[in-house]
């Protein structure tokens, strides 16, 4: 009875070290993450191990994402630092339907929420996420937010002087989108940046198909105006500067 219990023990210890191996080394070399100014009238926010963005429009402010945290403290704090309030924030735009991008939703209740149809069942929490890891949490409806706008595929959404320009780019989830706004091309999870300049695609742990984000950012680099793009920026690591990374992707 021992024996067995011990080798029950240990086969959880390795699963478990297995586990936390293949979400550790997600996150190994990757460019750190800082709050701060990305580009003029782009600011980070970083929420935990998730990045959150705000984007100066004429008047108030576009989200890129809303973190983890249910009470968005962070995006909050620094609304506040800008003497902006909830009501400043008139547009939200996800990169795709994962929880940890949802977060804080609900506390900017008067913004427009922009998603790929793709994602709509996981942002509306009446779906379960398909990659490996996600799918073992089922249907999470904890930070379900309503879809108010379905984004189309290399359309932009102005705000007066600023444009929002959304590319579907599935592989990570079926919805996962690109935005291009004021010089910054904004990947969510489909890419990280590294700290040797490279970028990789998303882990497939967390991920429905990786070989389909690879040909989606490949796609993204002859249909974006590169030639524009001053930044790349990512949901889980610092930005990089141009957008040569992403063009000698392969
Ligand atoms: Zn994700």
């Amino acid at each position: 009875m021992k024996r067995i219990l011990l080798t029950m023990l240990a086969v959880v210890v390795l699963l478990v070290g297995v586990a936390g191996g293949l979400v550790g080394s997600a996150f190994v070399g990757l460019q750190p993450a800082t709050d701060g100014p990305v580009a003029p009238g782009v600011q980070l926010v970083r929420d935990g191990y998730v990045n959150a963005f705000l984007i100066d429009l004429d008047d108030g402010v576009a989200l890129i994402d809303c973190g983890n945290d249910p009470e968005a403290k962070s995006l909050l704090a620094a609304l506040k630092d800008r003497g902006l309030e909830i009501a400043s924030v008139k547009a939200i735009f996800l990169t795709h339907g994962h929880r940890d991008h949802l977060g804080g939703c609900r506390q900017f209740p008067s913004a427009a929420v922009f998603a790929f149809e793709g994602d709509r069942g996981l942002v509306e929490g009446t779906k379960a996420a398909n990659g490996p890891l996600p799918r073992l949490a089922g249907i999470d409806a904890s930070a379900a937010v309503k879809v108010t706008s379905a984004l189309t595929d290399g359309a932009t959404v102005s705000f007066g002087s600023v444009g929002v320009t959304a590319w579907n780019i599935p592989g990570h989830t079926e919805g996962s989108a690109a935005f291009l706004a004021r010089g910054v091309l904004f990947l969510g999870d489909s890419a990280a940046g590294q700290s040797d300049g490279a970028i990789r695609p998303a882990p497939w742990v967390f991920s429905d198909d990786v070989g389909r984000c690879r040909a989606s950012l490949m796609g993204l680099a002859t249909r974006a105006p590169m030639q524009t793009v001053a930044q790349l920026a990512f949901s889980h690591s610092g930005w990089l500067a141009g957008g040569s990374a992403l063009t000698t992707f392969h």
